[in-house]
């Protein structure tokens, strides 16, 4: 058996925000240039993200939410047949062409589909390479590059669909994933675990948090081995009484000491070291179950060797 899955899909590359936006298409391709490169990529079994079904969607998210980014989807294919503009801005940062809502179907299926894929024990764990991405989408609100929260739609689904009663997030993006916190805040059945640059974008995540919140601000400049020792300290406990039946990670990488978005310095070790951490705790409690999906990153060469690094580890490669 190829233990770990890699899900993808065409559509997360034709979502884009315009020229020169960080958040772009090449993001893909400089992950999978990496994973074919290293040979990484021939260890995983590679399959296609299906589109999410708005019933799933709206385990995490509000009806009304959902219908509005449709609506917005539907009002841009008239704009562009209409000879207007191929964009909608949501925010300063963030807005829609005619892809980006099948892109965000294909995100969220991802995660869905690798979490029936572990459930199977048809694999271990997975790595979702798509885009948009997550952590920022709260229960009622697109932003920061972000439309619906994968992520915690999936933790959802794996609660509600599969009957589990105990998952664990984990969220190691620069940026507080605030969105995540926003819909999984209170629920019990949630360990979440973070740790994010403060005060940073989006400005969140250091007043006193839910009880199942374990989310740890630092500021500016801290370097990879303090980042192990806080991981180690503050997650891997928490963790590791909590015994998760599942860990899904929003699995950022712009707290790479080469990304501009960010200034924490971490290197594809740390990440490695985390990831060897988590799949540890995985294999103690959860039969090895991760679903890992792609969030922040935009130092396209950081971004695919961290992702290598990642990944590498999820397979027992390393
Ligand atoms: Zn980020």
């Amino acid at each position: 058996m190829t233990k770990t899955g890699y899900f993808t899909h065409a559509d997360c590359r034709r979502h884009d925000m315009g020229r020169g936006h960080p958040e772009c298409p090449g993001r893909l391709d400089a992950i999978e240039d990496r994973l074919l490169a290293s040979g990484v990529g021939d260890a995983l079994d590679r399959r296609e993200a299906p589109l999410a079904g708005t019933a799933d969607i709206e385990l995490a998210h509000d009806r009304m939410h959902v219908a509005a980014l449709r609506g917005l989807a539907d009002e841009l294919r008239d704009q562009v047949e209409a000879g207007g503009s191929e964009l909608i801005a949501i925010d300063p940062d963030t807005a829609m062409n005619g892809h980006s809502w099948n892109a965000m179907l294909r995100a969220a299926g991802a995660a869905l589909a690798a979490t029936d894929a572990v459930m199977a024990g048809e694999l271990e764990n997975a790595f979702c390479a798509v885009r948009p991405p997550g952590h920022h989408a709260t229960r009622t609100r697109a932003m920061g590059f972000c439309f619906f929260n994968s992520v915690a739609v999936a933790a959802r689904y794996a609660l509600e669909r599969h009957g589990l009663k105990r998952v664990a997030v984990v969220d190691f993006d620069v940026h507080h994933g605030n969105g995540t916190e926003d819909i999984l805040g209170g629920d019990e059945r949630v360990l979440m675990v973070g740790i994010f640059q403060h005060p940073f974008y989006p400005y969140s995540g250091d007043a006193p948090q839910a009880a199942n919140m374990i989310n740890v601000p630092v500021p500016a400049y801290t370097r990879g081995p303090a980042i192990r020792d806080i991981v180690a300290q503050a997650w891997l406990p928490r963790l590791e009484e909590f015994k998760p039946e599942m860990i899904f990670i929003s699995a950022g990488f712009d707290a790479h000491r080469d990304d501009d978005l960010g200034q924490l310095g971490m290197v594809e070790a740390d990440y490695a070291w985390i990831t060897r951490q988590l799949r540890d705790v995985a294999k103690r409690h959860a039969k090895g179950r991760i679903v890992s999906c792609l969030e922040g990153g935009y130092n396209l060469d950081a971004l695919g060797r961290s992702v290598e690094a990642h990944v590498r580890v999820l397979a027992d490669l390393a």
